[in-house]
């Protein structure tokens, strides 16, 4: 089963020191989107989309505010669908797409798929197509399901994971995948952990921005502290679980490599191991 870690769009805010830790005050910081690709005997199925050719087309629909706190660069170049037809797919082979939530930067790729199953916790399509009044800008109206999707909600509960509860979907197809619920962020997030030959692969959506937060003690530049604690839907959920991701790391590191959505220090070191692994 081979995986494709591909960024699907940037942002890139001022100060790239508050937010990567690095660099200077005035220089931009870079923030990626970090999303999968994973050949399956049952076709493609994506974790996460990043931002679609709409966005790209028309950044205005991604909301002024959004645009002027993190100057997000969606481009065609970088939406999913370019990626994988250079990769020599075509679209409709993209069967299944997990979202962790539905963020705009994570879920502006799915009118380029329209056919797909959109697979996702029932929690966070509730609130998504229903937000509460503080979670309306969040979801920008809804306009990256305004194809209506083919979704297929989940439930939590199902087995335990590493002490994680987990959700096994696909259950027909060979590729292990389950939802492995980590709310917090928004009301149904979900980190999405992937079988591989080399043991479990965790994308942990936006339960953690740095990979610092996964070292004890945890360290995160400041502009991304503040940007978490500011986006969380349930704060204290969402600090119980990264501190639960935290200990998972400790104490099973060796058997699971844990990656976010915006890190990019973490793309690259899978990006790093993709081109080692096709040298040999
Ligand atoms: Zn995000």
């Amino acid at each position: 089963m081979r995986i494709h870690h591909l960024n699907c769009g940037s942002f890139c805010p001022h100060g790239a020191r508050l937010i990567n830790g690095e660099g200077g005050l005035l220089e931009r910081g870079r923030i990626v989107c970090h999303c999968l690709a994973i050949e399956t005997a049952d076709g493609l199925v994506l974790v996460d989309t990043g931002f679609g050719t709409e966005d790209a087309r028309n950044p205005r629909q991604l909301g002024s505010m959004f645009r002027a706190l993190m100057n997000p660069r969606p481009e065609i170049a970088t939406t999913a669908i370019e990626q994988i037809e250079a990769l020599g797919f075509a679209p409709g082979d993209v069967r299944h797409i997990v979202t962790t939530h539905l963020d705009l930067d994570h879920a502006g790729g799915l009118p380029d798929f329209p056919d797909a199953e959109v697979h996702l916790l029932a929690t966070e399509l509730a609130e998504a197509l229903n937000p509460h009044l503080n979670e309306r800008l969040r979801y920008i109206g809804g306009a990256h399901w305004r194809h209506d999707p083919n979704w297929v909600e989940h439930g939590t509960g199902g087995d335990d994971w590493f002490g994680f509860e987990s959700v096994r979907i696909l259950p027909g197809i060979d590729a292990e995948i389950l939802l492995v619920p980590l709310l917090g962020h928004s009301r149904g997030h979900t980190g999405v952990a992937v079988k591989t030959a080399d043991g479990w692969l965790l994308h942990c959506g936006d339960a953690y921005f740095n990979h610092g937060e996964l070292s004890t003690p945890p360290t995160c530049p400041p502009v991304l502290r503040f940007f978490q604690n500011l986006t969380a839907s349930d704060n204290k959920a969402r600090k119980r679980n990264q501190e639960r991701l935290r200990e998972l790391a400790a104490r099973h590191g060796d058997e699971i490599t844990m990656l976010c959505a915006h890190d990019p220090h973490e793309l690259e070191r899978e990006h790093a191991k993709s081109s080692a692994a096709t040298a040999t």
